[in-house]
Order: structure tokens, then C-alpha cells, then sequence
């Protein structure tokens, strides 16, 4: 998965912003636990005023208030990843206990957890993008970074 090889690579710039010690411009430190949680109420990690998507899912080029460049995110299937590994860690247990405490009729099974699944997998996916942009942005990953340059580039070489 290339978010998680790219935030290996990025470690090394993030901590170098920290310190300073290194060439290159010296980038402020950015808070990671309130970019994640600005970007999981689908709120621009910058300015927390602006939305960070302009449709469902879409990420929105930039800021519509602050003007910060959204666009640099990558986070590709990692949604779809933590969406299934959170529902599914929910879901099939509640299954498991009302099984075993009531052994309800198939139909009913289905009737309960076919739309809890649905309905929390669409909406939970669009609160963890945001909040993976936001973990992106703050740690300066991928495009975010200023002396990254082209992040596509700099993956086919590693
Ligand atoms: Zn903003």
C-alpha cells in the first residue's frame, strides 16, 4: 500500500521541519491529532472554517476560505481499509452475541445487520478520508510537503 511506504518516506522531512537542522525551509510543526479530527468533520485541517470536500468523497482542490491546496492528498483505498476494518469489528460481534443470546430467524439477521452495515460503512467512509487528509497535511506527506517536489516521481525511483 503506497500511503504507508510514502509515510515512511516522509518521516525524515517531518522530523527535519521539527528541528531545522537540515537544508531546505523549515516548515512549522502541524498538530496531528486536530488535523485528523478537523478533517473527519470534513473541515479544511488549515483554517478548520472551510470544507475539504466539494462532494461526497471528493476531495476539493483547495480551501475555499483559507486557500490551502487539498489536492496533494493521496489517500487512495486506505478509507475503504479502516471503513471495513471498524465496521466489520463492530458488526460481527453484535452478530455473534445476538445469535448466541436469542437465536433470532434468519430474516430477521438480515433485516438488522444488512443496514447497519450499509449505513455505517457510507457513513463512517467520508469522516476517515477526511481524517487521513488531515494526517497527511499535518505530517507535510506527498505534495503537502513544499520541498517534496513531484511525490509520483519520487515514488517510481525508490
Ligand atoms: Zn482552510
Amino acid at each position: 500500500m503506497s500511503w504507508q511506504e510514502s509515510s515512511r518516506e516522509a518521516a525524515p522531512s517531518s522530523s527535519s521541519s521539527a528541528g531545522g537542522e537540515q537544508g531546505g525551509s523549515v516548515l512549522p510543526t502541524r498538530p496531528i491529532w486536530k488535523s485528523i479530527r478537523r478533517g473527519f468533520f470534513g473541515r479544511c485541517p488549515n483554517c478548520n472554517r472551510g470544507k475539504m470536500f466539494r462532494a461526497f468523497l471528493k476531495v476539493a482542490d483547495r480551501c475555499a476560505v483559507c486557500d490551502e491546496a487539498l489536492h496533494h492528498h493521496r489517500a487512495d483505498d486506505a478509507p475503504a481499509y479502516f471503513v471495513i476494518l471498524i465496521v466489520g469489528h463492530l458488526v460481527v460481534p453484535l452478530v455473534l452475541v445476538v445469535e448466541v443470546a436469542y437465536a433470532p430467524p434468519y430474516w430477521l439477521h438480515a433485516a438488522l445487520w444488512l443496514p447497519l452495515t450499509i449505513g455505517l460503512a457510507v457513513g463512517l467512509l467520508q469522516p476517515i478520508k477526511g481524517a487521513i487528509v488531515g494526517w497527511q497535511w499535518a505530517n507535510y506527506m506527498h505534495g503537502f510537503d513544499p520541498d517534496g517536489g513531484d511525490d509520483a516521481a519520487a515514488e517510481i525511483e525508490s
